[in-house]
């Protein structure tokens, strides 16, 4: 039998975890034991889609499952956000499904958020009743933090998911940024400003007026993957400041701004939690980020350093003035 191994910094069991490389691929799970033929209500779990998350399934009995995270790319220490689907279910079928191998201990799970749901009929996201949802220290698991969470489906032709948090894709905001490009405002540009490892765009947008003496404002978000709010919080603050609010037109005339929305795209396409595709933790790279290892990183840190130099022209106020922010911790 294998032995597993405790992972003393998470508290996680090594060994069969490490092995989680990929995800579900429309993985149909039958009661074990089960010989038979397959039917409805045997229910099958994906993730191989963008931003997807989910790295094995565990039948405990015809109603309860345990699900496990798949790790970050290339480091198995990371896991925290999942997204998947079920489908083949049974009209007025009844789960529990037990996230059981989260990395992480402190999660807002602790007070009361719960996973989303939507379903191809029905495909607006919505938050789980908090009374479904449970988030304690389980003894069956080493006494790791498991969630579970009881679920009914109600349509046997729709397709559910399931994720950590309104997901928030690379291609969702390549469509939000082509919709802004193609409204060809004068005061807004969009720039590539490096490609990641996997040859995503890095996007930079300037959003400002024409007019000399401006202070410099850089955002960035998603250098965390799982952080999806920050995308939307992102995503507000550059129709905000595109728009003909009179703050926003003061905004524009004072301050340029520039914009990262997606500091770490292959992070967010893979479905990770927290790292790259490598399995760096970026916001821990800023020091020496490396133009092969950490490319989005450099290329920000490059522009940074070059709006810096740039502030001591006249034109620009000094660079104390530089604010940096990834939105989400
Ligand atoms: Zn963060």
């Amino acid at each position: 039998m294998e032995e597993n191994v405790r992972d003393v910094d998470t508290g996680s069991e090594a060994g069969r975890e490490e092995a989680l490389v990929g995800n579900v691929n429309k993985l149909m799970v039958t009661p074990t034991g089960y010989t038979g033929v397959s039917r409805k209500s045997h229910l099958v779990f994906d993730a191989c889609f963008e931003s997807g998350n989910l790295g094995r399934v565990d039948c405990i009995s015809e109603f309860e499952f345990d699900l496990f995270i798949r790790p970050d790319t290339c480091n198995p220490r990371f896991r925290v956000w999942f997204n998947f689907t079920v489908e083949n279910v049974q009209e007025t079928q009844r789960v529990i499904f037990n996230i059981v191998n989260f990395s992480k201990t402190k999660s807002l799970y602790r007070d009361g958020m719960s996973p989303v749901v939507k379903s191809t009929s029905r495909p607006k996201w919505q938050r789980l009743p908090a009374k479904n949802v449970y988030y304690y220290r389980c003894p069956d698991h080493r006494r790791n933090y498991v969630m579970s969470f009881a679920f009914c489906f109600d349509r046997e032709d729709d397709v559910y998911q399931f994720a950590y948090c309104y997901p928030y894709t690379y291609t969702r905001l390549q469509h939000y940024l082509d919709s802004l490009e193609r409204r060809n405002l004068d005061y807004l540009q969009r720039e590539q400003l490096g490609l990641s490892v996997q040859q995503r765009r890095l996007d930079l947008l300037t959003i400002t007026s024409p007019a000399k003496q401006k202070k410099l404002v850089v955002l960035t978000a998603r250098v965390h993957p799982g952080e999806s709010p920050a995308s939307f919080i992102c995503q507000g603050v550059i129709d905000f400041l595109v728009s003909q609010h009179p703050v926003a037109v003061i905004l524009r005339d004072h301050v340029i701004f520039k914009i990262v929305p997606m500091l770490n795209p292959d992070g967010v396409y893979l479905g990770n939690y927290r790292c790259s595709l490598m399995g760096f933790d970026l916001n821990r790279h800023w020091q020496e980020p490396s133009p092969w290892v950490h490319p989005t990183l450099h290329a920000v840190k490059q522009l940074i350093v070059q709006l810096s130099q740039d502030a001591v022209s006249p034109n620009l106020q000094p660079a104390s003035n530089i604010c940096i922010t990834h939105f989400i911790q």
